[in-house]
């Protein structure tokens, strides 16, 4: 092939992002924009838009689907928490969950999401699964918004190599005027709106083309009326759980105590250190020798703060340091995590040692 040629062959064809992440990226950005708390993947496939959308904060529920449990498998684990996740529990919760199955059949699992993507999916549906997708998706599913992306074969020409469709396993690639029209049915027959848009721009003077992937963006227009009558809902499950994973958060009571005992902790520990040091450089003034006095750096400067304002001073008697609990209620960390004082005297209790009426941290110094 003629190298000029062959240059600006590829030009044409190469994106930059690769298209799987400029698809993926975009779902992203739908998620940054809607915030949904429920997200599913139908014909998820190794999950690695799944492995994207756990890091989007918002989302508390994430699902994936697909008919090939191996593809699942083959990286599943990669959805489970790290080790990071347990010593930092997230302040959301987070359930990943993999299920085996067709988007042709209706399954309980599968209600109550708010987005569900359907990402390069349906061209690998045969007829009679195409048939049904709609139903089990806009009908049972009813998220308040469906994306659904799929190849536009006018882009095919310009794609070198590609003789009937991109991939051997696609059933069928619509162009432009057969992906919109039946969408917009699908949207009619469901109360839905729908807008497209795309992926892999097609190169100029060739802009009729279309993208290179075709994406439609679907919104629910009626509002969600909670559950679906129970007459509507199988009551049979046809999907299998392949997978499960239920992340660590701050919102489980366990790890929640964890987290306010090492913050207590911690904080009691920076206050005694300031109160410490003080206490030696006035080692020899009795007049000063026990007040906490600010310094120079954040820290000690709202701790002075605080000291003055609430007369919640820390303090040394004999071999012990006091660090009061209202002082350490009122950093923002502890204040934060624990809401109200009475939650953090209920958290700490029995597991730090705290002064006989219950209000200070208490430290030995003895041997320090
Ligand atoms: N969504 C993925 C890749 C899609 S490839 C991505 O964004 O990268 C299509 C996937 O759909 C395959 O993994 C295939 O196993 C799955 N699939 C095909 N028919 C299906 C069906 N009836 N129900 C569920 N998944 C299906």
């Amino acid at each position: 092939m003629d190298k000029n040629f062959q240059e600006e062959f590829t030009q044409i064809t190469r994106f930059k992002p690769p298209l799987y992440k400029q698809r993926h990226q975009f779902v992203k950005d739908l998620v940054e924009k809607y915030k949904p708390k429920k997200v599913a993947d139908l014909g998820c496939a190794d999950c690695s838009l799944l492995r994207m959308l756990k890091f989007c904060s918002c989302i508390e529920v994430l699902a994936g689907l697909d008919i090939c449990a191996n593809v699942m498998k083959e990286k599943m684990h990669t959805l489970s928490p790290l080790p990071v996740d347990y010593l930092q529990p997230s302040e959301r919760s987070l359930t990943v969950t993999l299920h085996h199955g067709s988007v042709a059949h209706k399954d309980p699992c599968m209600l109550g999401f708010d987005l569900v993507t359907c990402i390069e999916l349906i061209e690998h549906l045969e007829e009679p699964e195409l048939k049904k997708f709609p139903e089990v998706v806009f009908g049972f599913m009813a998220p308040s918004i469906v994306v659904i992306s799929t190849p536009n074969s006018e882009f095919n020409p310009l794609l070198p190599g590609v003789m009937l469709y991109r991939h051997p396993d696609h059933k069928f690639e619509w162009n432009q005027a057969q992906f919109q029209s039946w969408a917009l049915e699908t949207a009619r027959c469901y109360d839905y709106s729908v807008e497209f848009t795309g992926v892999g721009h097609p190169p100029t003077g060739m802009e009729k083309a279309g993208f290179c992937t075709q994406i439609a963006v679907f919104i629910r227009k009626y509002p969600q009326t909670g559950e679906p009558l129970q007459s509507e809902k199988p009551t049979e499950a046809v999907y299998k759980t392949v997978f499960k994973a239920v992340y660590p958060s701050l919102k489980d009571e366990k790890y929640l105590q964890n987290a306010v005992i090492s913050e207590v902790i911690f904080t009691a520990q920076i206050i005694k250190h300031r109160l410490m040091s003080k206490h030696e450089e006035y080692g020899n003034d009795p007049e000063r020798k026990f007040k906490f006095q600010p310094s120079m750096d954040c820290f000690s400067d709202y701790l002075g703060k605080l000291v003055v304002e609430n007369n919640m001073e820390p303090f040394v008697s004999g071999n012990e340091v006091y660090v009061p609990l209202a002082t350490i209620f009122s950093f923002p960390k502890v204040n934060r995590l624990c809401g109200t004082f009475e939650k953090l005297c209920k958290l700490i209790a029995g597991k730090v040692t705290l002064s006989s009426d219950g209000s200070a941290v208490v430290f030995n110094i003895e041997h320090e």
